[in-house]
Parts: structure tokens; C-alpha cells; sequence
């Protein structure tokens, strides 16, 4: 019965926002579909499958590395991603996801199994990778900026 009054009332929400912004009813259920993925609302982990009732300790709207777009994902896939693509340590690519997530450092320790005082640092080392990050990124473009110049002397020559 509260089923099908949820069903119902979607369903209404759907047409009136077809009809409110001339759009289809599938745009109009496309853009609901957005906003509850954004409401953390039983989100299914786009890579795996998992729920949080079916494993996952947290599956939350999370930008994907790979192409910056935000699509929910278990904390574990995503530590994955991050620890592919990114500085971060296994550790720390595992602490993310639940920082993000607002867990906090004696949550996160009790989950990962590993020391409060551990968390804290991680957590700090992971704030700094930002700011190494960047200076990395300038070191880069000016040594990409010196030896462009010195392989069009050389072919010049
Ligand atoms: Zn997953």
C-alpha cells in the first residue's frame, strides 16, 4: 500500500514537471531520476552493483576521475579509481571516499580497521597532495616549456 502511494505520487511529480516545463515525460523523469541520485537515496554502485544493504559500506555520488562526470559508486570502487589515477596511497585512496561521505576519523578507523591517530594523518597527507599536486603541475609545465623550445632549436638546426 505505501508502495504504490510512493509509485503514485512520483508519477504525479513526473507529469506536473513534464507539463510545468514542456519537457517529455521521460526528460521530466530523467531530471527526478538526477536529483534523487544526488539525495543519496538506495544508490546502486555504477561499477559493481553493490548497495549499502548489499555490502558496500557507503555508495554516494562521487566524481569519477576518469572523467570528472559524478556518478554513484561504492567507496571501494572508488578507492580503486583513486588509487589508479591519482598520488594518493592505497590507504589514503581508501580513507577518501568515507571522508567524503562525512564519515568521521574514529568511523573511519573502526571501518578500515586501522588506528584513529593513523586517520588524522592520512588525512592531513591527503589535504597536502592538493598543494603538491599544483606545484607538481608547474614544475611540469615549465620543464615542458624549456625542452619544447630546446627540440625546436635542435630541428631548426
Ligand atoms: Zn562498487
Amino acid at each position: 500500500m505505501i508502495n504504490n502511494t510512493m509509485e503514485r505520487n512520483d508519477t504525479d511529480l513526473i507529469e506536473r514537471i513534464a507539463q510545468e516545463h514542456g519537457l517529455s515525460t521521460a526528460s521530466a523523469k530523467a531530471v527526478v531520476d538526477d536529483v534523487q541520485s544526488d539525495a543519496d537515496v538506495a544508490l546502486v554502485c555504477s561499477e559493481c552493483g553493490d548497495t549499502e544493504d548489499d555490502g558496500a559500506r557507503v555508495v554516494s555520488a562521487f566524481t569519477d576521475p576518469r572523467d570528472g562526470e559524478k556518478r554513484a559508486l561504492c567507496d571501494s570502487c572508488f578507492a580503486g579509481l583513486l588509487e589508479s589515477r591519482t598520488m594518493l596511497s592505497p590507504q589514503q585512496a581508501r580513507i577518501l571516499p568515507l571522508m567524503l561521505a562525512g564519515w568521521g576519523p574514529t568511523e573511519i578507523a573502526d571501518a578500515l580497521g586501522i588506528d584513529r591517530p593513523n586517520v588524522s594523518v592520512q588525512q592531513s597527507k591527503i589535504r597536502g597532495r592538493v598543494d603538491e599536486a599544483f606545484e607538481q603541475l608547474e614544475e611540469a609545465r615549465s620543464t615542458l616549456a624549456v625542452l619544447e623550445d630546446l627540440t625546436n632549436v635542435e630541428t631548426n638546426q
